[in-house]
């Protein structure tokens, strides 16, 4: 299903974000918060901002939630109004709700009412900036599963004017490089004579074991 219309609970840093970025993408975003000064500043910038309780039920009755195809709430600190704001959600028949936890418990509880997805902001966002902070060349990356893992890599100037055939990632770590992005534009599905230069980005795919070893040999 296609999301088109989002409505997001709580405007604070993570809502507030989440909301500009989307405007950006080009979909609607409807922000609720019980703080007019919050309110007051995303509502040139939001397609809809009102301010309101989001733990009233006529409240999100009346501003039409359910018509939402997706409901966000980034509440944090109070978690009852989170708690209270997802099952509202969640009994106004919007079909995907999205809820920021703040610790373990508060994503437990979420995910007993019934939540389509929890986001751990802060604690996701140590995990990566652990990463990247390890390994200098790794610019992002998406878990697969436990062992399976996609990274972005900068070429580093030891690789530079080499082609994969030099180094040989394959061979010599059993990782494959799927994409190659430069200046002048992506390779997909690089071959064993394309060559990287300094500073472009090559798409790793392999396990965590096989990328780590591929990292080290050129960190
Ligand atoms: P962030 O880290 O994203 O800034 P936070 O985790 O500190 O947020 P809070 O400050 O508790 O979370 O909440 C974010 C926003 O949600 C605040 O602007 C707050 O006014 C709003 N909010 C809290 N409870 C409600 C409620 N019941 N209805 C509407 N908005 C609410
Ligand atoms: P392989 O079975 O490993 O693909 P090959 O002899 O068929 O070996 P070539 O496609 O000629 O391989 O590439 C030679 C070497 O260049 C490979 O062994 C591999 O290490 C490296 N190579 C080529 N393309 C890639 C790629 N996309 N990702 C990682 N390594 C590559
Ligand atoms: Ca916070």
């Amino acid at each position: 299903m296609k999301m088109n219309q989002f409505v997001i609970i709580g405007l604070g840093r993570f809502g507030s974000s989440l909301g500009r970025e989307l405007i950006k993408l080009g979909y609607e975003v409807l922000g609720v918060d019980r703080d007019e000064e919050k309110v007051q500043e995303l509502s040139h910038v939001l397609t809809h901002a009102v301010v309101a309780d989001a733990t009233e039920e006529e409240v999100l009755r009346s501003i039409g939630a359910r018509n939402f195809d997706c409901g966000v709430v980034a509440i944090g600190d109070d978690i009852q109004a989170s708690i209270l704001a997802t099952i509202l959600l969640k009994d106004l028949g919007v079909k995907k709700v999205v809820a920021k936890a703040v610790s373990d418990l508060h994503g437990r509880v979420l995910e007993r009412v019934g939540v389509d997805r929890i986001i751990y902001p802060e604690r996701d966002m140590g995990v990566r900036v652990a990463h990247q902070l390890v390994s200098p060349n790794l610019l992002d990356y998406i878990e697969l599963s436990k062992q399976y893992t996609i990274a972005e890599l900068a070429v580093p100037q030891c690789l530079s004017g080499k082609s994969l055939d030099d180094v040989n990632p394959r061979g010599r770590f059993g990782c494959s490089i799927v994409a190659i992005n430069k200046p002048k534009g992506i390779i997909i599905a690089p071959v064993a004579k394309d060559v990287l230069s300094q500073d472009d980005v090559m798409v790793v795919i392999g396990t965590n074991y096989q990328i780590e070893q591929f990292q080290h040999s050129i960190g």
